[in-house]
């Protein structure tokens, strides 16, 4: 397994050095919009603590980050009035990741729409902000 880098992209964005379209803190993740979505709202949560995926995490950070994850895909069903969700997690290249960092990713799904690509292509910002803005709300309110 590859080491932990401080310089990968998720850590500069945890940093602040890296804008983010964010739609969730608390002290142990943030959660923010992907810029090349595989379906409209996908969105990415990341453990402020560092690994470089599932495998080298601290387990303790495992409960509440998944709880997390729940809270924010509830959100995004109900925000993008989508009909599922799938929830992905990559663990090395050659399982797909492209990010060293830990996340999950969380994708809403649309009933007969495949998937886009991974990483394959920016959505447009506009859509993104709207999608971000619309899972916030459903986060303030009672989810
Ligand atoms: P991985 O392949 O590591 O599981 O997923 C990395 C994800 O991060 C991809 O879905 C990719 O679109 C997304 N991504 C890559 N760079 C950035 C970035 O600078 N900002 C955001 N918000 N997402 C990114």
């Amino acid at each position: 397994m590859i080491e932990y880098q401080t310089d990968n992209i998720f850590a500069k964005i945890l940093r602040g050095e890296i804008p983010c379209e964010k739609v969730f803190e608390d002290n142990n993740s943030i959660a923010f919009m992907d810029i090349m979505p595989q379906s409209n709202g996908h969105l990415l949560v990341v453990p402020k603590s560092p690994s470089v995926g599932l495998l080298d995490a601290d387990s303790t950070i495992l409960g509440n980050l998944f709880t997390t994850v729940q809270k924010l895909a509830r959100a995004a069903k109900q925000a993008l009035d989508a009909d599922g969700v799938t929830i992905m997690q990559f663990n090395g290249s050659a399982a797909g990741q492209t990010v060293f960092h830990l996340h999950v990713h969380i994708i809403p799904r649309y009933e007969g729409v495949s998937l886009h690509h991974h990483g394959a292509a920016p959505a447009d910002p506009e859509v993104i902000k709207s999608n971000a803005a619309k899972i916030r709300a459903a986060l303030s309110s009672k989810i």
